[in-house]
C-alpha cells in the first residue's frame, strides 16, 4: 500500500529535497497535502507534479491566488488557508506519514496535531521540540506517534542506538553531535561584528534555509539541536556533547558504557535523513551520492570555541532551569535572527539578545500548547524590547 505524505513547508529547502525523494519512489509514497507560507509560484508546480488533495497557505490572499490558477490548469486540488487548516492536513484520518518542515515555532501547532493524531512524524521543525518539550512528547505518547528524527545528527543518533528504546538507560554513556562550525569557524572573533546576512548564509557544505543557515553560523543551530537530542533520546544534559567536524562526513555518534563509539557516516545531503525517515525500518534509494573513500581526504575534529560561538552553552543552561526556558531561549534566537536578517542588529547581537533574554524572563512551567504559545509571543515582545535597546 501507498504510503499517504503530508509534507509541511514543502517550498522550503527540506520540502523540496522531501518530494525529490518521494518523487523517485511513487509507488511507496503518494503526496496527500502540501503547505508554504507565500511561495505560490513553487507550490503551484508541486501540486500540478503531485496532484496532492490539499494546499494550504498561510494568507487567505495567497490561497484564492493559487486556487484560482490551480482551476486555470484544470487541476483539482482542494486550496485552504490559516493554521487551522495546518492541523487538518497533518492529523487527517487519510494520512499516513507527516514531515514536519516548516521553520520555527510556527510548526509547533501543526506537529502537534500529527502526534496526538498517532502519526509518522517525520520531524525536521526542530524549534517545534524545542518550544514544546515535554508538552511536545506527551502528545507523542498519548497519541502513539512515531516520531522520527530528519535533523542530520539526530537520525544519525537514532540509527546508532539499539532499536529498543528501554535499554538505553543501561547501555549508554552519551551522544556527540558533530557540527560544522559553519562558515565563521576560523575567522576572527572580534571582526564577526562586521558579518553581513549575505556571508552569514554562505553555509561551506549545504543550501539551507535562512534561519538555519543563521543558526548554523551563531552555532545556535547546535544548542537548538542539544535541547532537541534531549527530548528524542531522553538524555541528561551532561550526556549531550558536541564536537566541531568541519567536513560533515560522521553525522554524529553514540558512546556505549565500555568507551565503544558507533557513528553514521555518509555524504553531507539531507535526503539521507529524509530517506530513512519516509522508509524506516526498510531503506530506500535516496538519489544522494555515496561516499569515495578514494577522494575523501582527512575527517579532523577540533573543540567549539567559547569565544567565538558563546551562544552554543545557552542550550545547557537552558535545559538545567525550570521548563519553559527553552521556548524562552527559541523564541529569543528567533527574533534576533530576523532582526539580524531585516539589518536591524550586528550578528554578534545576536548572542547578547538571546542572553539578556534568558536573564530577563523567569517563564512558569507551561502545561499545554496554548501557555507555550501565549509565552512564546510574550518572549518575542520581551526580546523586540531588548533589540531597540540594543540599536539606541
Ligand atoms: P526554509 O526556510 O527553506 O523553508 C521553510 C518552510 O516553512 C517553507 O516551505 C515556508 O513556506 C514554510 N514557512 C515559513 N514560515 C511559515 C509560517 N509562519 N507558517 C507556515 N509555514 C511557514 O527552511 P528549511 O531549511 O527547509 O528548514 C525547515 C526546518 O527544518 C527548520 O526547522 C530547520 O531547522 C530544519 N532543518 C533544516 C535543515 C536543512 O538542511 N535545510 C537541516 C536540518 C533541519
Ligand atoms: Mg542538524
Amino acid at each position: 500500500m501507498t504510503m499517504q505524505v503530508t509534507v509541511l513547508g514543502s517550498t522550503g529547502s527540506i520540502g523540496t529535497n522531501t518530494l525529490d525523494v518521494v518523487a523517485r519512489h511513487l509507488d511507496l509514497y503518494q503526496v496527500f497535502a502540501l503547505s508554504a507560507h507565500s511561495q505560490v509560484d513553487l507550490l503551484l508546480a508541486q501540486c500540478l507534479q503531485f496532484k496532492p488533495r490539499y494546499a494550504v497557505m498561510t494568507s487567505a490572499i495567497h490561497a484564492r491566488d493559487l486556487r484560482d490558477r490551480l482551476a486555470q490548469a484544470g487541476c483539482r486540488t482542494e486550496v485552504l488557508d490559516g493554521v487551522d487548516a495546518l492541523e487538518q492536513i497533518a492529523s487527517h484520518p487519510d494520512v499516513d506519514a507527516v514531515m514536519a518542515a516548516i521553520v520555527g515555532a510556527a510548526g509547533l501547532r501543526p506537529a502537534v496535531a500529527a502526534a496526538r493524531a498517532g502519526k509518522r512524524l517525520l520531524l525536521a521543525n526542530k524549534e517545534a521540540l524545542v518550544v514544546g518539550g515535554q508538552v511536545f512528547m506527551d502528545a507523542v505518547a498519548q497519541g502513539g506517534a512515531t516520531l522520527l528524527p530528519i535533523d542530520s545528527e539526530h537520525s544519525a543518533i537514532f540509527q546508532c542506538l539499539p532499536e529498543d528504546a528501554s535499554v538505553w538507560p543501561q547501555r549508554v554513556d552519551h551522544i556527540i553531535l558533530t557540527a560544522s562550525g559553519g562558515p565563521f569557524r576560523t575567522r576572527e572573533p572580534s571582526s564577526l561584528r562586521d558579518v553581513t546576512p549575505q556571508q552569514a548564509c554562505n553555509h561551506p557544505n549545504f543550501s539551507m534555509g535562512r534561519k538555519i543557515s543563521i543558526d548554523s553560523a551563531t552555532m545556535m543551530n547546535k544548542a537548538l539541536e542539544v535541547i532537541e537530542a534531549r527530548w528524542l533520546f531522553n538524555m541528561r544534559p551532561e550526556q549531550i556533547k558536541v564536537v566541531i567536524h568541519p567536513q560533515q562526513i560522521v553525522h554524529s555518534m553514540v558512546q556505549f558504557n565500555d568507551a565503544s563509539i558507533l557513528a553514521q557516516l555518509g555524504t553531507p545531503d539531507m535526503r539521507v535523513p529524509i530517506a530513512c525517515g519516509l522508509a524506516w525500518p526498510e531503506r530506500v534509494a535516496s538519489g544522494a551520492a555515496p561516499l569515495d573513500f578514494s577522494k575523501l581526504a582527512a575527517l579532523t575534529f577540533e573543540e567549539a570555541d567559547a569565544r567565538r560561538f558563546p551562544g552554543l552553552h545557552l542550550s545547557w543552561q537552558a535545559l538545567r532551569a525550570p521548563e519553559g526556558t527553552t521556548t524562552v531561549l527559541n523564541a529569543a534566537n528567533e527574533v534576533a535572527v530576523a532582526a539580524f536578517l531585516g539589518g536591524r542588529m550586528r550578528f554578534d547581537q545576536i548572542y547578547h539578545v538571546n542572553a539578556q533574554v534568558l536573564e530577563g524572563m523567569q517563564p512558569q512551567s507551561p502545561d499545554g500548547v496554548e501557555s507555550l504559545l501565549e509565552l512564546d509571543a510574550e518572549v518575542r515582545s520581551y526580546a523586540e524590547g531588548v533589540i531597540a535597546a540594543c540599536a539606541a
